[in-house]
């Protein structure tokens, strides 16, 4: 491996400790306390991991953290009664609702009726627009995350030719536009690509935001590229049990990149620290506070 490992679990920790600073002056300068909802209706075992996950480290870095654990049943009306409760009350600072919901419930409908200035996942419809138009906005977590790492290896990205393969509104769209925002050369590589090869081996930066397990081969890789890897899909061992691998292929990637971040400890630790981060930055916009540097986009 010639390549930087870059470490997003080292990363997601320094960031974590930032935003627990941050809050200690939070509240003993001003005696306000962070306050982050989750919303998680139904049990779907990959969920219930992450809202988990999310409150204990909401609690660590010093903020409130109120989760709403509702059947998979729960009607429309009810769950945006409860975000219409959560959107007014004063101790709530962010609110997120897990995704994906059950089918009878309408996503978008549900997520935007966040307020948008509490909406700490960045998928209101508000957020997505001031993100495209370059305005001050809350960014989505995992692109966050990757924009953060981008700039800490790089410093500028200015003029930089970048590739995110994968569109989706949660990671590959939002990553464009911040790729944008900080001046990169973009392109959106998607299914239906014509040359997917030839797009890659043009990128300063790969974003690979698939969901297919290690479909990018180190022969698509520029020399020296930096190669941010957001996929997240379990495989079978050949000797039992399964293992984590990422949307790139790790050893003929790194042998080639100049940088790469690894599945799992690159991405995935960022997007809850970013979560944090959001929340810690919607509480200072709220109360007219100077927002931290350096975590936002
Ligand atoms: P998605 O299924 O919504 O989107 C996948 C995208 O990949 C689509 O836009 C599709 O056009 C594109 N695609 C599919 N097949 C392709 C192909 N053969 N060639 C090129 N493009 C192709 O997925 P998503 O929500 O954006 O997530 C992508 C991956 O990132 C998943 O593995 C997911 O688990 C992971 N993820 C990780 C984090 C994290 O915190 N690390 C967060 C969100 C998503």
């Amino acid at each position: 491996m010639s390549a930087v490992r870059i470490d997003g679990k080292a990363f997601a920790a320094k960031v974590r400790a930032q935003v627990a600073e941050h809050v200690t002056r939070l509240k003993q300068d001003h005696g306000i306390t962070p306050g982050l909802a989750v919303v998680l209706v139904g049990e779907d075992p990959a969920s219930q991991v992450y809202v988990r996950s999310k409150g204990k480290q909401t609690v660590e870095v010093g903020m409130n953290s109120y989760e709403h654990k509702l059947e998979a049943d729960t009607s429309e009306s009810d769950l945006l009664a409860l975000i219409d409760r959560l959107n007014n009350d004063p101790a709530v600072h962010g609110i997120l609702v897990q995704l994906p919901l059950p089918g009878h419930l309408d996503e978008d409908l549900v997520i935007n009726a966040i307020d948008p200035a509490k909406d700490v996942d960045g998928f209101h419809i508000s957020n997505v627009g001031l993100l495209g138009t370059g305005q001050k906005s809350m960014v989505p977590c995992t692109p966050l995350g990757c924009l953060m790492m981008l700039r800490d290896h790089h410093g500028s990205l200015s003029g930089m030719d970048a590739v995110v393969i994968g569109r989706s509104n949660i990671v590959g769209k939002p990553m464009a536009q911040l790729l944008l925002g900080d001046s990169c050369t973009v392109t959106i590589a998607h299914s239906r690509t014509k040359d997917l090869p030839g797009a890659v081996r043009r990128a300063d930066i790969v974003v690979a935001a698939v969901g297919r397990p290690q479909m990018v081969p180190g022969d698509w890789i520029k020399p020296g590229a930096t190669v941010i890897d957001v996929g997240i899909n379990r495989i079978d061992k050949p000797e039992g049990g399964t293992r984590l691998v990422g949307d790139v292929d790790f050893d003929s990637c790194a042998a080639v990149a100049g940088a790469i971040t690894p599945v799992p400890g690159g991405v995935g630790p960022m997007t809850i620290a970013c979560l944090l981060a959001n929340t810690l930055t919607a509480t200072c916009r709220a109360n007219g506070v100077a927002e931290p540097e350096g975590l936002t986009a």
